[in-house]
């Protein structure tokens, strides 16, 4: 069967990662969290005493860690998707509001970006993926055949987030998680390099009173006519 590639864009707090995973998992596709390759090299520019604004020096290590193989997704024996550095399980670790703003820092240098493509594109190789990110259907895979950018109301999308930081065990404000959201999408929008932006021919899903079963519905129907499509040319 021919499977198209699924773009799946959106800001912080949309609901992506539920929907993405399900999506996938409904499809039997292969699943890409791209936002995870931009928390992992925040944490190595970390660890490395490098600063978040230092493009060169962040620009290098990205480099060097996509030309070592240093940053590999993976699918665990539990079916999860593990993100794994230099062999390390950092699943959990990327998941903190510091590496959510630390990627959205690094992420907007040029030379990030450039780097991290080629680990997004050679992972489609498989026929039948999902990915998840910013920039899927209008840098990544501008030619994607099934787009779509999935929002939500700032106040929706950031008690989204709030909920999903206790559920992992940490104590967020609310007020707080709110103005990071408002900022990451500051800046994820303005940003010079691949902006995020609603691709022209995405179909725009607001999720604000949607449950996660209705989003994963409308997505799974939409992609199998899609199958259906490509299946007849
Ligand atoms: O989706 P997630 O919250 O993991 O993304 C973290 C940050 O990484 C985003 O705020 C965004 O700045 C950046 N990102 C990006 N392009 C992607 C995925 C994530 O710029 N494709």
């Amino acid at each position: 069967m021919k499977r198209p590639i699924v773009a799946i864009d959106g800001p912080a707090g949309a609901g992506k990662s539920t929907v993405a995973r399900l999506v996938a998992d409904r499809l039997g596709y292969l699943l890409l969290d791209t936002g995870a390759l931009y928390r992992t090299v925040a944490l190595a520019a970390k660890r490395a005493g490098i600063p978040w604004g230092d493009e060169a020096a962040v620009t290098g290590l990205t480099e060097t860690l996509v030309r070592d193989g240093a940053i590999r997704l993976e699918r665990g024996g539990d079916g999860a998707l593990r993100t794994l550095l230099r062999g390390e399980d950092v699943s959990t670790l990327i998941r903190t509001q510091e590496l959510a703003e630390g990627a959205s820092r690094v992420s907007a240098i040029a030379g990030v970006r450039e780097a991290l493509l080629t680990i997004q594109r050679s992972a489609v190789s498989a026929n039948g993926v999902v990915l998840e990110g910013r920039d899927i259907g209008t840098v990544v895979f501008p030619d994607a055949q099934a787009k779509f950018f999935l929002t939500a109301s700032v106040e929706v999308r950031a008690r989204r987030r709030f909920d999903e930081l206790r559920s992992r065990g940490q104590s967020p404000e609310l007020e707080r998680v709110h103005e990071e959201v408002v900022e990451r999408d500051r800046r994820d929008s303005t940003r010079p390099v691949a902006p995020l932006r609603q691709a022209p021919d995405a179909v725009l899903i607001d999720s604000s009173a949607l449950s996660v079963e209705a989003v994963v519905d409308r997505i799974v129907e939409r992609v199998r006519a899609i199958e259906r499509e490509l299946e007849q040319s």
